[in-house]
């Protein structure tokens, strides 16, 4: 029996959960699922927003089902407090260390993306980021008086970025075997021509290629990969890279959907251990409204399924239940348009559950 952990969060956090959980239970698979406060709502319940019970109930769980944290309420709080400390904590204790953002343009939803829709349909790509190396956690870092450079003492700030050979090798396994249940493509991200680090970073991915002969490897400079992003997003399947470049890439490649309500997210550890949450925030500007899109939620369940418990098949069937629902013409009002039906989160939930009973 594999062990989910829900942990709802804050604003929308618990209406969207409630509706992934109901669909997760509709497949009557052996899963045992328990709930914990995180966040804000762990925060109100024992002063920390990450509590130990809730962190004990993390690690002893094959994987997280994590609504979103955050309120403008807690804004004054310290930040070690503050409940988006939750998630840091989260990756840090559990060492999740590969960030999968897949960014899936649905049919019924071209129209959404700022790009031309003959550029977005049917686009489907895996960003895989790096998400615990690089410049963001790169030791030394500071503040200082230089003592050279071009303004030899004046005040100035540093940040180290570094990857170590085992860092860049796991992240590279996990794109290479990402591809090789998808088109079998990898685009490594890299800015080689300037960076010792990512020439590494090039030479360690090669290297980890060869143990991959079936899955296509490609290197692209990080600026042309922005430009082709937008240009031609179709040409890409897997794109893995650091955590710099990731964070941008990633957050370009998902506004390519047009839709922040659609994406799911996982970040994966070495045991497959995985938080699977949607890409969006608590949105408390709807919050308890009943109107939150819960369907990146639902798709971030269904990469659970295929990611962390290795059930492909039921992964596909939630992701085909989805479709169907749009195909339905049922929208939530953020990718409602003219023509469509307006639905609350609720009954979104209920539609992908009866798709799922066909
Ligand atoms: P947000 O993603 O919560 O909201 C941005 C906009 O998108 C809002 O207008 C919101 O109503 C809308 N939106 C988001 N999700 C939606 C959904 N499922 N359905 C319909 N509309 C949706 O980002 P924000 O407003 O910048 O941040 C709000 C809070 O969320 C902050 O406290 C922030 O720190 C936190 N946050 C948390 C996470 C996380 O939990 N992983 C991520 C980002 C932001």
């Amino acid at each position: 029996m594999a062990k989910i952990a829900v942990l709802p969060g804050d604003g929308i956090g618990p209406e969207i959960i409630d509706e992934a959980v109901k669909v997760l239970k509709v497949l009557n698979l052996p899963l045992e699922m328990a709930s914990a406060p995180v966040g804000g709502a762990g925060y109100e319940a024992s002063g920390h927003p990450l509590p130990d019970a809730t962190l004990q109930l993390a690690k002893d769980s094959d994987a997280i089902l994590f609504g979103a944290v955050g309120d403008w309420k807690y804004d004054t709080l310290d930040r070690p407090l503050r409940p988006e400390q939750a998630i840091l904590g989260l990756r840090k204790a559990l060492g999740l260390f590969a960030n999968f953002r897949p960014a899936i343009c649905y049919e019924q939803l071209t129209h959404a993306s700022s790009l031309k829709p003959e550029l977005v349909a049917g686009l489907d790509i895996l960003i895989i980021r790096e998400l615990t190396g690089d410049i963001y956690f790169g030791q030394p870092r500071g503040r200082r008086v230089a003592t050279d450079g071009h303004f030899p003492g004046a005040e100035e700030a540093f940040d180290t970025m570094r990857y170590s050979r085992p860092e860049i090798e796991r992240i590279a396994h996990v794109a290479f075997q990402a591809a090789r249940k998808r088109q079998g493509r990898v685009t490594s991200v890299d800015k080689a021509n300037v960076l010792e680090t990512f020439q590494f970073w090039k030479d360690v991915v090669t290297d980890v290629a060869k143990e991959y002969p079936d899955v296509t490897l490609d290197h692209m400079y990080v600026d042309n990969a922005a430009m082709q992003l937008v240009k031609e997003p179709k040409r890409f399947d897997v794109v893995v890279t650091g955590n710099m470049f990731g964070d941008i890439l990633s957050d370009e490649a998902s506004m390519l959907t047009g839709s922040i309500g659609m994406l799911p997210s996982a970040s994966l550890n070495t045991k497959n251990q995985g938080l699977y949450e949607p890409s969006h925030g608590s949105a408390p500007d709807i919050a308890g409204k009943g109107i939150a899109n819960p369907l990146a939620t639902i798709l971030s369940a269904a990469m659970m399924l295929r990611y962390s418990l290795n059930d492909a098949a039921n992964a596909d069937r939630i992701e085909s239940a989805v479709k169907d629902v749009l195909a339905q013409g049922l929208r939530t009002p953020d990718i409602y348009s003219d023509g469509t039906r307006k639905v609350g989160t609720a009954e979104m939930g209920d539609a992908v559950v009866q798709a799922l009973q066909k």
